[in-house]
């Protein structure tokens, strides 16, 4: 492996470790991945006895002015150098308290801390001393599990996923970004510790289905959460698009399915986390606005608005962010069938207009979401959508060409209906202001300020007002 260590990082580990006359190596994910020929930013070293004080030595190494941030209470300390996230511990032996997941840690020799790591594939190491420089040290062949594409645990599954539960999310999450197979005992093992996840912390569960979601096949991880039934803990709300209602031979699709099918397309043209949550969630809500109409078949009729309603709480649910990235998210699942109804009717100007203005700047992922929601099997169908959604794509570029909508400011505000009439802020204040928007919105009156203007002047005569002041 001596090839693979070409960054001068590992000699100056290897010298420093020769320094101290101690063992040390590199091992977990940059092994695997160099051996995947995936780019990996972040390297673990581990050493016999006090990784702390390797990092210090290798950190003056270094430079003067690289720093090291010990964590004493792990023992662990970390260095970022150039664009490198280091780390670096050493050798332990852990044992387990069945209450938490956190283990009781003691020192412990290299093979010992193999047998904590948590898949074969992330227990490789490669020594750094000058004996046996670059040799490779794999006591559980993860390099064979690695060609077979097999995620299997070191020791017995049952107690390695119960010891630390967040390894059934992990070795999902890896499934899903590699496209690997989880070995049937260790999902089986899964799947019989599942109830054990709710000793993880909200906040590592929702890292671990943020890395599932951005992988590169989503559905991957999604289907094996879904089988083993740790999504229905995690995430229920998701679990209830599964499934398929009959009212005699009538079925509806299942929402399950199709959604992943949608975060799928999407994530082939998207590795934006929260537009792949849009996909998600788009039809979150089909469940609890299911109905059968008698000469329609089924409907969802507002599941969108019900939809976008509900991304809040799960949001809350999950952990994830209650800021813009959620208003985002929520955006998008309200807006999802909006260019749908543009495409099969007649497409108005305002109907367009009004869209890019409720849009904005989100117009083009909202119309990423669109295309990615076409799932149909029939390939007239997509071709006709396809060409329905060109119209739409042609008609935003044309009324956004000619009147800027898309991030658009009203010319009209509450300040100035104010000035003019001479009055308090008020409930009329606001209908005057959203009168004159709308009727821009509706192509009543061209998006020019002196036509607003008028326009508010005469709506404010309507409601009794008269202008105490010309036009600023
Ligand atoms: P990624 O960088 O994609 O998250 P990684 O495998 O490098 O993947 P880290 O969380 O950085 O993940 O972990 C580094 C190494 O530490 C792993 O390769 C594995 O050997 C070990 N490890 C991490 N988490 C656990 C765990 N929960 N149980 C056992 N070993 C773990």
């Amino acid at each position: 492996m001596k090839e693979k260590l070409t960054h001068p990082i590992f000699k100056i580990v290897s010298d420093c470790a020769e320094e101290r006359s101690v063992p040390a190596f590199v091992i977990g994910g940059w092994v695997r991945d160099i051996l995947l020929n995936r780019p990996c930013k972040d390297i673990d070293f581990v050493c016999l006895g006090s990784g702390i004080e390797l990092a210090e030595r290798v950190a003056k190494k270094l430079g003067e002015d690289v720093h090291v941030t010990v964590y004493k209470n792990f023992g662990t300390a970390n260095i970022k150098y150039e664009d490198l996230e280091i780390e670096f511990v050493g050798a332990r032996k852990e044992s387990y308290d069945r209450g938490s997941r956190k283990p009781v840690v003691e020192d412990g020799t290299l093979e010992d801390d193999q047998n904590r790591r948590d898949f074969t594939i992330n227990a490789m190491a490669i020594s750094l001393s000058p004996k046996n420089y670059g040799e490779l040290i794999d006591p559980f062949n993860g390099i064979k599990d690695l060609e077979a594409k097999i995620i299997r645990t070191p020791l017995d599954p049952d107690i390695t996923y119960s010891d630390d539960p967040l390894r059934m999310m992990r070795a999902i999450r890896f499934a899903s970004q590699l496209n690997f197979q989880i070995e049937k005992r260790s999902f089986d093992a899964i799947a019989k510790n599942k109830e054990r996840i709710k000793i993880v912390s909200k906040e590592r569960i929702a890292d671990e289905l943020n890395k599932i979601i951005l992988s590169p096949k989503p559905s991957v991880g999604f289907k094996l959460l879904f089988d083993s039934k740790l999504l229905h803990i995690i995430f229920p709300q998701f679990v209830l698009l599964q499934g398929v209602d009959y009212v005699g031979s009538q079925g509806h699709k299942d929402n399950f399915y199709h959604t992943l099918e949608v975060l799928d397309n999407i994530s082939l043209n998207t590795d934006n986390l929260w537009l792949r949550w849009a996909a998600v969630l788009h039809d979150i809500a089909k469940p609890q606005t299911k109905r059968f109409e008698q000469g329609h078949g089924w409907t969802f009729h507002g599941h969108e608005d019900k939809g976008s309603r509900m991304v809040p709480k799960i949001f809350a649910e999950l952990k994830l962010p209650q800021n813009e990235k959620m208003k985002y998210v929520q955006k998008l699942v309200l807006l999802h069938l909006r260019p749908i109804v543009l495409a099969k009717n007649e497409v108005s100007d305002s109907a367009v207009r009004r869209l890019l203005f409720e849009a904005g700047d989100d117009i083009d992922d909202l119309m990423m979401l669109c295309d990615a929601d076409i799932t149909s099997k029939n390939p007239e169908k997509v071709k006709r959508y396809i060409r329905n959604f060109e119209i739409v794509r042609v008609k935003l570029k044309e009324i956004e060409e000619k009147d800027k909508i898309r991030n658009w400011q009203p010319p009209i505000t509450g300040e100035i209906v104010m000035k003019t009439f001479g009055i308090p802020p008020s409930k009329k204040v606001g209908i005057i202001k959203d009168t004159v928007r709308e009727a821009i919105l509706d192509g009543l009156i061209p998006n020019e300020y002196e036509k607003a203007y008028e326009y508010m002047l005469e709506k404010g005569k309507e409601l009794g007002f008269t202008a105490v002041s010309n036009m600023p």
